[in-house]
């Protein structure tokens, strides 16, 4: 592999092209040129180079379309725009387009290697960060790898082991030892949950969920989370209640994934609910968005807590929440998602009177005549969160 780091110049003028040339190659660059912006296209693809030099002004394909190709098949190339002082304001467009810097006509053999030497460091920093991007990916793989396999399905194998004993399956056991399993269970369960929510945490990838949206309606995705939920709401003797609207409305979604949305609000409604208390998630569709409320009636959340509650662990910490299960990471997975849908979630609180989480999501247009099903989705999953 070579050093040399190489510069291509794409500009109509003969005599831009040869300056260029010549001060660069003095410089230790290894510059090519081409005559126009085609030419300069089929060279970007052959060369690859590191810095391009590229004139706005010419004729046939002028420099803001190239550039525009450029910048969806060569991330990392850096471009400097050629422009003269009265085409000013189309370099401003170009730095708006992607362009890293701009040179003005005319232009010294010192503010050329200048710009150049600015533009390969700027190269560099993309390289490096994109490098840097790829091994975080890899080490966030690798740690979703051991912690599914050599955690998890370990703790899981020893969490079947009591389910038995504690089942009586196989025998007897007397009260004390019953008792200390009985901790040891909840104990393990209660790590088990985490684990859980951190891998959906550590897979949930906002850039997955947008390559994956599709037409989607919401109220089958409701519809399941309440059927999921309402043993858990009569066990808590909590009222869950579905308002039946918007059966038509469609947003661009992932229906697992907003299956897990609603699945935390509602669980979380539920669980910090009080008894005899209600849930009511109601949804309404306008102007281009859908807007889900999940209203419960019950403990609230304080006013200085407030800020903290979509960061991963975080849990109010207070008699009333003491005795409530839960890992700290359910907000932070909608909040995730959310954002993976292009949309927003917003909290509403008041301490003894309840909470309301409202998600906003972008709708899809449906055009007269064109009917969309909601893709069915399979029976995942998890106990509340
Ligand atoms: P957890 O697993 O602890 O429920 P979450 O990330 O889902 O974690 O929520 C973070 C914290 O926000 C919770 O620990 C709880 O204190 C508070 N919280 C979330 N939803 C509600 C709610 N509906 N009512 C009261 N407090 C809530």
């Amino acid at each position: 592999m070579t050093d040399r780091h190489a510069i291509l110049v794409v500009d109509d003028e003969e005599a831009i092209r040869d300056s260029c040339r010549q001060v660069l190659t003095k410089s230790g660059y290894e510059c090519h040129t081409a005559v126009d912006g085609v030419e300069g296209l089929h060279m970007c693809h052959q060369i690859e180079p590191d810095v391009l030099l590229l004139d706005l002004m010419m004729p046939g394909m002028d420099g803001l379309e190239v550039l525009g190709q450029v910048r969806k098949t060569h991330p990392h190339l850096v471009c400097v725009v050629i422009t003269g002082y009265a085409t000013i304001e189309s370099a401003v467009d170009a730095m708006k387009a992607g362009a890293f810097d701009f040179l003005p006509k005319p232009f010294t053999p010192d503010e050329l290697r200048l710009i150049v030497n600015r533009g390969i460091e700027q190269h560099e920093l993309l390289k490096e960060t994109a490098a840097l991007r790829e091994e975080k990916e890899r080490m966030k793989q690798y740690f979703i790898t051991i912690v599914a396999h050599e955690l998890r399905s370990p703790l899981l194998l020893v969490k079947q082991y009591m389910d038995l004993i504690l089942g009586k399956k196989m025998g007897q056991i007397d009260e004390t030892a019953e008792e200390m399993l009985g901790g040891a269970h909840g104990t393990l369960t209660g790590l088990l949950d985490i684990i859980a929510d951190w891998l959906k945490l550590a897979r949930t990838n906002a850039g997955d969920i947008a390559g994956g949206l599709e037409p989607t309606k919401i109220m089958p995705v409701l519809d399941k989370v309440a059927r999921d939920l309402q043993p858990f709401a009569d066990d808590k003797g909590v009222t869950l209640r579905i308002e039946r609207l918007n059966e038509m409305c469609l947003i661009n979604g992932h229906a697992e994934s907003l299956e897990v949305v609603f699945k935390n609000l509602v669980s979380n409604a539920i669980k910090y609910n009080r008894p005899n208390g209600s849930v009511i998630v109601e949804s309404l569709c306008a102007e281009g968005t859908l807007k889900v409320e999940v209203r419960d009636t019950g403990i609230g959340i304080p006013k200085d807590e407030m800020p903290f509650i979509f960061e991963d662990f975080f849990r109010v910490k207070s008699g009333k929440t003491a005795e409530i299960p839960g890992t700290g990471l359910g907000l932070s997975i909608v909040q995730k998602i959310v954002d993976g849908h292009h949309g927003s979630v917003e909290v509403e609180s008041t301490e003894g009177d309840g909470t309301v989480f409202t998600v906003y999501l972008p709708t899809v247009e449906v055009r007269e005549g064109e009917s969309r099903a909601t893709p069915e989705h399979g029976e995942t999953e998890k106990e509340p969160a």
